[in-house]
């Protein structure tokens, strides 16, 4: 069996705690507003995140764009190209400084994966929950929306294109198209799920997985922010397609809900941590990736790499 690898948590929530500031819905740039202001502090979160045990850093382009680098840090063009470049570039020297950190503890493989969000995560409407604007546009509106980005990005040469909180198939697969115009990048694809077999647009997880598989470029599918019980109905529906160069990752939110009414996350009172889940996750098998998103905190994923150490160590060879 293949090791499994944990992934970071929730970068904007963390920068938010770490700043003492409640940005998280109000900011059209959400994290990657850090990177005009104080790249540093950036840097810092990913570091925050790879001590606790992260074998990657998801960068913080999720919510960026040039239009809205220039629209909202009045910026020229140029400027935002670089800032987006940016989110590569600290989310690597987060990794040395790290590694120089830990010396001879250091893992021996860390992992750099540029964030593409929906387009419905640049609009600030919380329409990456919903998906309705894929109704309205054809796949190549997507793909001209989505080139640029990944052009910048794929630049700096990251490990992984992490094409993530999907809430349609039509956009995952008009990325994926884009993808064979760079045939050097590898990528995952993480959709974005209300309920135990539909993304939010409504469409078929299982669907969605088997269309998304086909591309050879596409390392891993599964899903993110989203709650933590929909994962493991979710895999089990398409477990049986998964190989061991086609696996699962799953990083969804704490206990996190969407109120559709005032389309906010607010926190569910649970017993139950994310870390309780990531046992059931191990054993269905398949899971190559495991990790938090919204609200989810070093202190989480140090508990989540505990288990899943521990599952390596009694599983692969
Ligand atoms: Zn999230």
């Amino acid at each position: 069996m293949s090791v499994v690898k944990v992934l970071d948590g929730g970068l904007g929530t963390d920068l938010e705690k770490a700043q003492s500031i409640d940005f998280l819905a109000d900011d059209p740039l959400f994290s990657a507003r850090f990177l005009h202001t104080d790249p540093s502090a950036v840097k810092d979160a990913h570091k925050r995140f790879l001590l606790a045990g992260s074998d990657a850093v998801i960068t913080s382009s999720y919510q960026a764009s040039i239009d809205g680098f220039m629209k909202n840090c009045n910026v020229s063009r140029e400027d935002a190209i670089q800032l987006l470049q940016l989110s590569v570039d600290v989310a690597k020297d987060s990794i040395k400084e790290v590694k120089s950190q830990l010396g001879d503890e250091a893992k021996e493989k860390y992992y750099v994966a540029a964030s593409i969000g929906p387009y419905g995560a640049c609009q600030h409407d919380m329409s990456e929950y919903t998906g309705h604007y894929v109704d309205n546009m054809s796949e190549d509106d997507l793909k001209n929306w989505h080139r640029e980005r990944l052009s910048i990005l794929l630049g700096r040469d990251p490990d992984f294109i992490a094409i993530e909180t999907m809430p349609a198939q039509k956009e995952a697969q008009a990325i994926i198209e884009l993808l064979r115009e760079f045939p050097q990048a590898k990528a995952w694809v993480t959709f974005t799920c209300k309920d135990e077999e539909h993304t939010y647009h409504g469409d078929k997880f299982k669907e969605a997985f088997e269309k998304i598989s086909k591309c050879p470029q596409v390392k891993s599918i599964g899903i993110n922010c989203c709650h933590p019980k929909v994962v493991e109905p979710i895999m089990k529906s398409i477990r049986h397609l998964l190989q061991p160069d086609k696996t699962f990752i799953a990083y969804p939110n704490a206990n996190l809900v969407l109120d559709e009414a005032t389309r906010r996350m607010f926190t569910e009172p649970s017993s139950q941590s994310l870390t309780d889940y990531v046992s059931n996750w191990l054993s269905i098998g398949g899971i190559e990736w495991i990790g938090g998103c919204c609200l989810v905190t070093p202190d989480d994923i140090t508990n989540i790499s505990k288990v899943v150490n521990d599952w390596n160590s009694r599983n692969v060879e």
